[in-house]
Formats: C-alpha cells, structure tokens, sequence
C-alpha cells in the first residue's frame, strides 16, 4: 500500500513527490504518463521562474527535478499513464493503462494539460505530417523553410521566436491581436523573419500525399492560401482528467469544465484527494505555480495521513 500515489510528472507532481518525500512519507511514487518534465519540456525557453537567472530551454531546466525527488526516496515511473483513481472505504484504487493497480492511502492528481486543437479542416489528417504543436521537439525538420503559428498567446508568440532562428520565414496567425508578455511581443515585431498576422481564422490546411504544403485563413472576408512546409498549433490546453471521470461526473467537484476545485491546501471535495497545478480551478498556468501547489499538496496529504493513524 503506498503512502501516496502521485498521477503526473509535471512541476507539479514533482515537486509534490520531493516534498511528501522529504516530509517522512514512505512509498510515494510519481505515475508518469510519458516521461517527466511536463508541458514545459515542449517549451524552448523558460526565463521567469524565480532564481534561474538565465534562458534555459524546458528540457534542461527540468533535468533536476526527478533525481531531486529520488534523493528523497520518492519513485518516479515514466511510461506509466493512470486510467483510473477511484475510493472506497478510505483506500483508493489507481490502475494504470498496462492493468498494473496500486493502492494508495492518498492522491495528488497534477495530470496538468495537452494542446487544444485549433478546429481547422484538416488539422488531424496532416497531424504528424506538416501540423505539429511543438516546436522544440519538431522544429528542426524545417530549417530554412518557411512555416506558420497558430496562436496568439505567450506560447504561440515564445515558439515563433524560437523558429525563427533557424526557419527562413515565420508567419503569426492570430485571431486577434497578439496576447503575449510585451516584452515577448516586441522581439517578435522585431525580428525580421517573423510576420504577424493579426485577426485571422485558419479554415484549413492543405497538402499532397507527402504531406502538407499550406493553409488556408480568412482575413477581412478574404481566403488567403499561404504555402508554408509546416504549421504549429498553439491554441490553448485542455485539461486531463479522464481517469477520475465517472458515468455520471468526475469522483470530486470540478468547474463545468472539469477543473478541480480546491481549496487553499489543494483539497478536493473527496477526503484524501488532492489536486495541484494547471488540472485544478484558478491555477496560475506557470511553472512556479505548479510547484507550490505541489508543495502545498504534499503538506496537506502528510497531514490528512497523521489524521489517519
Ligand atoms: P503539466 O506540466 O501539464 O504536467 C502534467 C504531467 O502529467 C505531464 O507530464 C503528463 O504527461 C502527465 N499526465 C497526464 N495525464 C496523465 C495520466 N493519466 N497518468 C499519468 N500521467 C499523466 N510556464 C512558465 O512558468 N514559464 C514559461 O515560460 C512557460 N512557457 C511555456 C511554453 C509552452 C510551449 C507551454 C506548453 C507551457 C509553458 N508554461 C510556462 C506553462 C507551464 O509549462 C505549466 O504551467 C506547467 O508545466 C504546469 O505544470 P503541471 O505539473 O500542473 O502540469
């Protein structure tokens, strides 16, 4: 029976094992659905997290965080996705996608965000193909070439920048003006490869068998065909809670939305379930964030088990 069973390896799972760890709890282990890190490792920069003076790319500023947790007894199993955490008489029950099911005296579930689709036509048949939603992981493959960004956020304006560097052209497809930190915003205006295109909608995207070559945006009425060798989304998350779905809602109180409603130590609804990061309601959105609500998680776990015993 584990002390706690942590679903994500997000700042926020992380931080939360290397504080249960640390804070006496035996047999906690982390339940990663791929491999740690978190949305932040598809980011090419992070420049805003408190006492890291310098650009780092997400990968590389992530590179501490699980052996910082291991050091203190917590394990971290990637490759793990959990498809199920369900309670009942004060045990919960966490199965994972292979059938392996673990018991745990409490939870923290961080399983955080994955990209939002843009909805255009096409966007799934070229997914793989042309359409990517990260550009670190796949930027490479269009050096020299030209390539469009569908977004308007800090993300979208951070990953335009960061393709530039290396791609010929960049085009900014927004649907309104850009939304970004200004400071992300005006190296962006100023960088000569790089244009923005301010309130448009991307209606489809357009290729051959070898994949896609272009898309298509409407801008003031008109249809525009842009030929780009690929297209990045980054059009909002959506959050991952399937696993504490139920038939008829989730297995603690969410927003319509399906956020997790806490409290201020990161309580749910549902005793000895705990929800940190970007999956629970008001949540901040940034890496710093995430992990104080994984701090504070862990706080409120340690002390929810005391209560136990
Ligand atoms: P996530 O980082 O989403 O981690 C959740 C983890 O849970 C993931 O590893 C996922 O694989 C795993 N998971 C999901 N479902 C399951 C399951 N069923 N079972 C097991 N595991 C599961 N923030 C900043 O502070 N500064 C920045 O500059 C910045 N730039 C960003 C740039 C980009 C491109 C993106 C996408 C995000 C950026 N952010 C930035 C936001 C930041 O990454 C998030 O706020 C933060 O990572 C949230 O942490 P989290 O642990 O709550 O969730």
């Amino acid at each position: 029976m584990l002390d706690l069973a942590i679903v994500g390896g997000g700042p926020a799972g992380l931080t939360a094992g290397l504080y249960a760890a640390r804070g006496g709890l035996k047999e906690v282990v982390v339940f990663e659905k791929v491999y740690p890190g978190g949305q932040i490792v598809s980011s090419s920069e992070i420049e805003n997290y408190p006492g890291f003076n310098e650009i780092k790319s997400g990968i590389d500023f992530m590179d501490s965080w699980v052996p910082q947790a291991e050091k203190f007894g917590c394990v971290v199993k990637s490759g793990a996705g959990v498809t199920s955490v369900r309670k009942n008489n004060d045990i919960f029950t966490v199965i994972l996608d292979d059938g392996q099911t673990y018991e745990a005296k409490a939870v923290v579930f961080a399983a955080g965000t994955k990209p939002r689709k843009a909805g255009f036509d096409g966007e799934d048949e070229f997914f793989g193909k042309g359409v990517g939603v990260c550009a670190v992981c796949d930027g490479f493959f269009y050096r020299k070439k030209e390539v469009a960004v569908i977004g308007g956020g800090d993300s979208a304006a951070e990953e335009s920048y960061f393709l530039s560097q290396f791609c010929s052209k960049v085009y900014v497809l927004a649907r309104s003006e850009l939304k970004a930190a200004p400071h992300t915003i005006e190296r962006l205006q100023n960088t000569p490869n790089v244009e923005i295109i301010a309130n448009t909608q991307v209606l489809r995207a357009y290729g051959d068998k070898t994949g896609l070559t272009g898309v298509t945006y409407l801008k003031d009425d008109k249809e525009i065909n842009l030929d780009v060798a690929g297209v990045f989304v980054f059009a909002g998350r959506t959050i991952n809670s399937e696993a504490i779905k139920t038939d008829d809602g989730y297995i603690c109180e969410t927003d319509k939305s399906g956020k997790i409603v806490v409290d201020l130590k990161m309580r749910t609804s549902l005793a000895g379930f705990f929800a940190a990061g970007d999956i629970r309601i008001d949540a901040g959105n940034q890496v710093v964030c995430a992990a104080a609500d994984g701090a504070v998680a862990a706080a409120s776990a340690i002390s929810y088990l005391h209560n136990l015993k």
